[in-house]
């Protein structure tokens, strides 16, 4: 068992997507740990991209994560980051394979549905940048 943590992006909420999106992370077997919609500050979003602050799309991603509130989860399951990142497809939707979130859900390669953590390091720090112990059950 491993846990997971995901941000259904600004993007999912406005259009709606983010039911179909929680459905179809159930369905494929993931516990729901815990489950909060925030509207996240400049510097929330900042912290936890902190690692791409270099990189020359990190303003307009942040001005994105920002722009309205987002759904975050911890999830859990057999190979859950993994199985998640697998699930969610490239960063690029274009990219993306048939089947997964971001091809179905994302309009491009910023405004692309769903976060996902990457490896097991970066899953507990993110876990805990957003979540207690007591907001998990
Ligand atoms: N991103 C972007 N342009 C890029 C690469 C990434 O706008 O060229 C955004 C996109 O929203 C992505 C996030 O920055 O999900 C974090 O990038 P990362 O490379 O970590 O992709 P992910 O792990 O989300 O697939
Ligand atoms: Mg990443």
């Amino acid at each position: 068992m491993q846990t997971t943590f995901t941000i259904l992006k600004p993007d999912s909420i406005k259009d709606g997507n983010a039911g179909a999106i929680i459905s179809r992370l159930e369905k494929e077997g993931f516990r729901i740990l815990g489950m909060k919609m925030v509207q996240l500050t400049k510097p929330q979003a900042e912290g936890f991209y902190a690692v791409h602050k270099d990189r020359p799309f990190f303003s307009s991603l942040i001005a994105f994560m920002t722009e309205g509130p987002v759904i975050m989860m911890v999830l859990e399951g057999d190979a859950a980051i993994d199985k998640l990142r697998k699930l969610m497809g490239s960063t690029d939707p274009a990219k993306a394979d048939a089947g997964t979130i971001r091809k179905q859900f994302a309009a491009n390669i910023e405004r692309n549905a769903m976060h996902g953590s990457d490896s097991q390091d970066t899953a507990a720090f993110e876990i805990s940048y957003f979540f207690s112990q007591l907001e998990m059950v």
